[in-house]
């Protein structure tokens, strides 16, 4: 695929003639639907949101589809984890987990049913991607708190659907785990016996360079993959950085990307046949809007701490409408990243059709296609 024609572009449709949006306020502007139902609100500001966990001097932040309901396909938690903290040992039921982590260092380990297991480094930048019920954990290891965006391929992902440790081991008797392990019953007297979820720590040393031999059983795939260290597609004034399962095979059901758009800059209009679309904000002030059909679209703003979402299908673009670049993290619930841009669109059809189409010269769609092929 040739992203340098088809992402992110600078002004050519920018406000005037292909908008669809309608005037907008600093918070949402929404057009009124056409018919029908209300539209539900495509924007979140997940930085605002209450607490959830707190503890040990780490703390999170969910968006699912209770405090954000149009976002059914995929939900979101912004974790941060205090120097040696530890988001348990845990796995999830009904969701796959991606992230990318936003600042700090931090140290997975993970295992899969293969009983291959693994223990990575993260730095900024960098992405994990566990399968659906693989069992991991997540600690901080650097001198500053880290800070992570995690994403799940679906919107009911919760808590509820979480496994911990902790809580798994503290609700089963004594003599069971005895048997398991072949030990003494008395051995879990002091074992917690609720679910710890955060568990503070000592910051542990750097990993070995080579792990002892017999210590280590990696899989095939690894489950890092250094998104901020792909050279970016340049997009003219925009930048886009894009993580499949074509760059990282074990990313089966999530597609991630980083997308930076400069001031003035336009992702242009274009969707996504198989995916939904969950977007976090990190930097500048965009405005997105979201085709929803049958004369309706939705314009929401985005700052850094939002959360925007476009459901698998609609058509939607993305304007930089502050004087600072955007930044935003995006993840889509598969493993196979497809996009149709408009221009692209038209630029393949014969002018003598678009001209039908759309009641213009034909001349006009020739000159369209020359500058959609730049
Ligand atoms: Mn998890
Ligand atoms: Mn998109």
């Amino acid at each position: 695929m040739d992203l340098s024609r088809r992402g992110v572009v600078a002004g050519a449709f920018g406000a005037s003639g292909l908008a669809l949006a309608q005037a907008s306020s600093p918070a949402h502007a929404q057009p009124p639907p056409a018919s029908g139902d209300a539209l539900p609100d495509f924007a979140f500001n997940l930085g605002g949101a209450p607490l959830g966990k707190n503890k040990a001097g780490c703390w999170s932040r969910q968006a699912n589809v209770t405090e954000f309901p149009v976002s059914t396909g995929l939900a979101g938690v912004l974790m941060s984890l205090a120097p040696g903290a530890l988001r348990e040992l845990h796995w999830h039921a009904n969701a796959a987990e991606w992230a990318y982590v936003i600042s700090g260092q931090c140290r997975i380990t993970v295992i899969d049913p293969q009983f291959n297991h693994e223990t990575s480094d993260f730095n900024p930048g960098d992405v994990w991607y566990f399968p659906r019920g693989y069992g991991h954990s997540i600690q901080a290891v650097g001198s500053q708190d880290c800070v992570f965006l995690l994403v799940f391929d679906s919107g009911y992902f919760s808590e509820y659907a979480t496994f911990s440790i902790t809580d798994w081991v503290g609700h089963t008797p004594p003599d069971v785990l005895a048997k398991a392990f072949g030990v003494p019953a008395s051995t879990f007297a002091n074992f917690p016996k609720e679910e710890v979820y955060f568990a503070p720590g000592p910051v542990p040393g750097p990993l070995p360079a080579e792990p002892p031999p017999g210590s280590a059983r990696t899989g095939p795939f690894p489950h890092r993959y250094q998104l901020l260290a792909q050279k970016p597609t340049d997009l003219g004034n925009a930048k886009l950085r894009l993580v499949s399962s074509k760059e990282f095979p074990i990313s089966t059901t999530m597609t991630g990307a980083l997308m930076d758009i400069a001031p003035g800059g336009l992702r242009t209009l274009h969707w996504h046949p198989n995916a939904d679309e969950w977007q976090y904000y990190l930097a500048g002030r965009a405005r997105m809007t979201v085709f929803l059909s049958q004369g309706r679209a939705s314009t929401v703003e985005l700052a850094p701490g939002y959360v925007g979402y476009v459901p698998r299908g609609c058509g939607h673009y993305i304007e930089n409408i502050g004087s600072d670049p955007v930044q935003a993290v995006i993840a889509f619930n598969s493993g196979e990243y497809q996009e149709i841009t408009l221009t692209e669109w038209m630029a393949s059809n014969p002018p003598q059709l678009l001209a039908a189409n759309f009641s213009q010269p034909e001349s006009l769609f020739i000159e369209l296609a020359r500058k959609a092929s730049l």
